[in-house]
């Protein structure tokens, strides 16, 4: 298995070495090329206006849209999450998504969170995080904090966090990426 990391800003290593920890193959996604011969992608967090203006850029986001549209598994974090939920950039979530969501006072804050299917609490590290208000009937809430904010959800080949999973120790959420994967090809075999 091969996971592409998409590599135009933000917090990729840190992807990548998850990823490489759980035991898949990576490869930087910078061009349109790249998407070739991968099994599923991260787009990572960071700014979301400027990973978009450079998908468009390099002639990635129609193409990576259409991937997503067709069932290519996708992994969203942060910036990521708000590039997936928004219409006009990747649309793979369906939810309404608010950027910025924790104001300034909580630009970042860390909280132990409550994730469906998972045994114990995850560590939750929020950089100037979006949250979900809701998400449509297709997607599936996986963490909603005590005010009801979702930042965890999954659909069908969509799993998005409003918190970055990479920068802890915990490989939780990638290993749920990896095995969304697994089950799409044993589907598809
Ligand atoms: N606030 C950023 C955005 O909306 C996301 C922040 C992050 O990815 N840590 O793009």
């Amino acid at each position: 298995m091969v996971i592409g990391v998409l590599d135009l800003q933000g917090a990729v290593s840190e992807h990548v070495n998850m990823l490489t920890q759980c035991g898949v193959d990576t490869k930087l996604i910078n061009e349109l090329p790249d998407l070739d011969g991968i099994d599923g992608i991260v787009v990572p967090g960071g700014e979301s206006t400027t990973i978009r203006k450079l998908l468009v850029r390099e002639q990635m986001l129609a193409p990576l849209k259409q991937l997503v549209a067709e069932g290519f598994p996708v992994f969203g974090t942060c910036a990521g999450l708000v590039l997936l939920a928004q219409k006009e950039s990747l649309n793979g979530l369906d939810g309404d998504v608010e950027r910025n969501g924790f104001g300034r006072q909580r630009e970042s804050f860390e909280a132990k969170i409550d994730v469906n299917g998972f045994d114990t609490p995850f560590h939750g590290v929020f950089i100037r995080a979006p949250y979900l208000k809701s998400v449509g009937n297709s997607a599936t809430v996986l963490s909603k904090l005590e005010d009801g904010r979702i930042v965890a959800a999954k659909q069908e080949n969509v799993l998005v966090t409003a918190f970055h999973p990479e920068l802890t120790n915990d490989a939780r959420f990638h290993q749920l990426f990896i095995d969304l994967i697994d089950s799409k090809q044993r589907v598809n075999a």
